[in-house]
């Protein structure tokens, strides 16, 4: 298997943006514009609040919609968090995990991360999971260090068959929402890094299956070049995936690939 056979993901993170009306409006001006895209997966991950209007506004269409997060336990005194099972029975797909602002402003660590990817696949979820170094531990030297401890912890417990329904996104935390894209040569060293490192943990064969997205300041002007590279499997896009027309653009960079 090899960079042609694997699936290719583009997947918006919308964040903490959109009401309901505005959620709806940007998913059917989204659908119209990606119809005809095939060979690469679309997913919306949007806020909780929003998952049922896009579940009805997506419905039928080749857009998949995914969670931004959920909790580890399947129910209980946890107030105000949402459990996969609850995300699962709505009828969504995909749920981002240890997103670089929940482990920065939610206390997430690779812990909580392996919990909470345990949680989303024994409920059927398919989890986008995200990894990615500080500035400061790039400057150190120590990025593939810090990729490795958060591939080793996140994944641990989990089998193959299991980590085969995982998408990996490597977002290297000084380029979210920044601007300051990583090189598509830094994209891909570290992407393949996050290879080799499952294919230690799992074997060849398991690593070669696995998408692996490029996350960070990601846009219509750059997608192609970062989704070019061999092991740049798609995209988890957030401030451009808030524009339709941008988004689309990302994803036919992605079909080309
Ligand atoms: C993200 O939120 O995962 C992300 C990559 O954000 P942005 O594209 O805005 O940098």
């Amino acid at each position: 298997m090899n960079k042609a056979t694997r699936k290719a993901i583009i997947a918006g993170n919308w964040k903490m943006n959109k009401t309901r009306p505005e959620a709806k409006a940007l998913l059917e001006e989204l659908k119209g514009m990606v119809a005809d895209i095939k060979t690469v997966e679309i997913v919306a991950c949007v806020p909780f609040t929003n998952l049922e209007t896009a579940l009805a506004a997506t419905e039928g269409t080749n857009i998949k919609i995914g969670a931004e997060n959920c909790h580890f336990e399947k129910s209980g005194a946890f107030t105000g968090e949402i459990s996969a099972d609850m995300l699962a029975e709505m009828g969504v797909e995909y749920v981002v995990l240890g997103h670089s602002e929940r482990r920065q402003y939610f206390a997430e660590t690779d812990e909580t991360v392996n919990k909470r990817t345990k949680a989303a696949l024994a409920a059927g979820l398919k989890p986008i999971v995200c990894v990615g170094e500080l500035l400061w531990e790039r400057e150190c030297g120590i990025t593939e260090e810090v990729i490795a401890r958060q591939i080793k912890l996140d994944f641990f417990g989990i089998e193959a068959a299991d980590l085969k329904k995982c998408v990996i996104a490597y977002e290297p935390v000084w380029a979210i929402g920044t601007g300051k894209t990583a090189t598509a040569d830094q994209a891909e060293e570290v992407c393949a890094f996050i290879r080799a490192t499952l294919a230690k943990l799992y074997g060849a064969d398991v690593a070669e299956t696995i998408t692996i997205q490029y996350g960070g300041s990601m846009n219509a002007a750059n997608a192609a070049e970062l989704v070019s590279k061999t092991n740049v499997d798609g995209g988890l896009i957030g401030g451009a995936s808030l524009k339709a027309a941008d988004f689309t653009t990302i994803i036919k960079a992605a079909e080309v690939g």
